[in-house]
């Protein structure tokens, strides 16, 4: 790892001078807990112009109930958010997943914002300077082809995060705030499939705040494999949330991350209305296996990768429905 380049840190304390700082200073980044970027940076991935340090911005800091719906804020770290009443309370599978983050001195620093905005990753790319170069580069950075998918004319690195399909299968809400005023999107809509840019915030927008609604009568889990269970990325991660009504399915949504460049949802609505049994599992399956799309991204090859992925989210909605 190279020493950090020299760089202008701002700390700004509210989110308009956070927004205005960046809007001022083409080329800077926002800072949080430094646990994804700081690592990027000490290996050559990125030069910005300036670092806006979140860490001091309050509004950012705190989970609060607005009516029914729970408003957790970008800067929370992983620790408190895994600890807070009201979340344990609604939303178990956000502290599993929170839980299932890095490891406890990672999770102390670590935010919800830079979790969810984290960089994607890939076996050539998360390298040193040195390595990369060795190996002629690659698309993402600084080369012209892709090591992964030759002729290839965009990046595959994944993304890996493992709280984001929490949050899309709890049908939550991202408050994106920027030069142009503040604007809601569903957590999903953050996302866009290329490893390069996979980030739908405008230039200048930060991430203020995840809003929560109420989900009476829903469960919901989380699962993810790891080579180092003590501390590691998912290999395959996958959240679903599931609403039973007697003897049927009367809501169902799944996510996946760890397998493509961005955290999707897989929309298997054809298993509402029945009951959860083979054939069910065989049509969340099939749309799993088409969503997901598994490269040579990780250490770990892709056909274990698929496997995995399959077998859990069987076991997973096997263990809600019968909880539910
Ligand atoms: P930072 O590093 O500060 O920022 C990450 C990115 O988000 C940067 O590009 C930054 O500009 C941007 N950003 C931060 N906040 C905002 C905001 N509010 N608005 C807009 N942009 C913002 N992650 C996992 O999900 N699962 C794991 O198991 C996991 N294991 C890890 C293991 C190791 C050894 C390491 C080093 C990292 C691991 N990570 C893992 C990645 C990282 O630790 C977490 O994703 C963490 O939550 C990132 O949050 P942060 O606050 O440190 O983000
Ligand atoms: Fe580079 Fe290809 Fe990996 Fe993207 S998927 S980081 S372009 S090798």
């Amino acid at each position: 790892m190279n020493l950090l380049p020299d760089v202008r840190v701002h700390r700004p304390a509210t989110l308009d001078e956070a927004v205005r700082l960046k809007a001022a200073s083409e080329g800077a980044r926002f800072l949080a807990g430094g646990t994804d970027l700081l690592v990027n940076l000490r290996r050559g991935l990125g030069e910005p112009a300036a670092l806006i340090d979140l860490t001091g911005v309050a509004d950012m800091g705190s989970i609060r109930r607005n009516g029914e719906s729970l408003w957790i804020g970008a800067g929370v770290t992983l620790a408190d958010l895994a600890r807070h009443p009201d979340v344990m309370a609604a939303y178990p599978a956000l502290v599993e997943a929170a839980l299932a983050v890095a490891g406890p001195t990672h999770r102390a620093a670590a935010t919800l914002g830079g979790n969810l905005c984290q960089d994607t990753r890939c076996v050539f790319y998360n390298q040193s300077q040195w390595w990369r170069e060795a190996n002629s580069f690659c698309l993402k950075k600084e080369g012209d082809k892709c090591q992964v998918v030759a002729k290839s004319d965009r990046c595959y690195a994944t993304y890996h995060g493992d709280i984001a399909p929490v949050l899309m299968v709890l049908d939550a809400e991202a408050l994106l705030v920027g030069p142009d005023g503040a604007r809601r999107v569903k957590v999903c809509d953050l996302y866009r499939e290329t490893g390069a840019s996979h980030l739908t915030l405008a230039a200048g927008e930060v991430l203020a705040v995840i809003v929560l609604p109420p989900l009476p009568g829903w469960r919901a889990a989380y699962r993810k494999v790891r080579i180092r269970d003590a501390i590691d990325f998912p290999l395959a991660g996958v959240a679903a949330a599931m609403q039973r009504d007697g003897d049927v399915i009367a809501g169902f949504r799944m996510a996946i991350t760890g397998t493509n460049s961005a955290p999707l949802a897989v929309d298997a609505a054809e298993v509402i209305g029945r009951r959860w049994d083979a054939d069910a599992a065989a049509v969340v399956a099939q749309h799993l296996r088409k969503k997901s799309s598994v490269l040579r991204t990780t250490i770990v090859g892709p056909a274990y990768r698929r496997r995995v992925i399959q077998a859990m989210a069987r076991k997973l909605v096997d263990d809600l429905w019968g909880e539910a």
